[in-house]
């Protein structure tokens, strides 16, 4: 049962136990589904709303071969007027997970059998989320006079476009002439 006051869902949701994979020769394969309706923290920097889509881990000889084709539902910030919006991306994911693990590297099974999906979650999402969005195709933006969102209201400012160029130009012809 989920309380209502568990804001976000503990990320151990996304570590796998592959044990069973692991005492499996190489070639052998399981097929699942990720399905993760609610928020869970990432990492420190990353909390996914939603998740969903097929995962298939593969025993290979160095470890896990994880793949995986997931809906990710994030919060955003909209490029054209700056508001938070849900956000989804599509992400597809292939890593190979050592197991044993060599020294340096992110992606690997230790002696507990356990594979962790959140730093390759965190890698893909956040190249993903890096990428400009609006929060709709049609977004109207803020208005550059008052900073009004203009999807919530109409400002009364004059919105004829002025190159900010021309404006400069306008600006420094009108002082001009209050000069002499
Ligand atoms: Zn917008
Ligand atoms: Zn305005």
């Amino acid at each position: 049962m989920k309380s209502t006051h568990e804001h976000y869902l503990s990320h151990r949701v996304l570590k796998i136990n592959v044990g069973f994979l692991l005492s499996d020769g190489p070639g052998n394969s399981q097929d699942s589904r990720l399905d993760i309706p609610s928020a869970v923290r990432v990492a420190e920097d990353l909390i996914i709303n939603t998740m969903a889509g097929p995962l298939r881990l593969t025993r290979t000889k160095e470890g896990i071969l994880v793949q995986a084709q997931l809906r990710i539902g994030i919060t955003a910030e909209c490029s054209r007027c700056l508001e938070a919006f849900n956000r989804t991306v599509e992400v597809a994911v292939e890593e190979l997970y050592m197991h044993p693990a060599p020294v340096a590297t992110e992606f690997f099974v230790g002696a507990d059998a356990i594979l962790d999906l959140a730093p390759l979650l965190r890698a893909e999402v956040l190249i993903e989320a890096s990428q400009r969005a609006l929060c709709r195709p049609d977004c109207k933006g803020i208005c550059p006079e008052c900073g009004s969102n203009r999807n919530h209201e109409s400002c009364a400012c004059d919105t004829t476009r002025i190159d900010p160029r021309l404006r400069g130009l306008r600006q420094l012809l009108d002082s001009s002439s209050a000069d002499a």
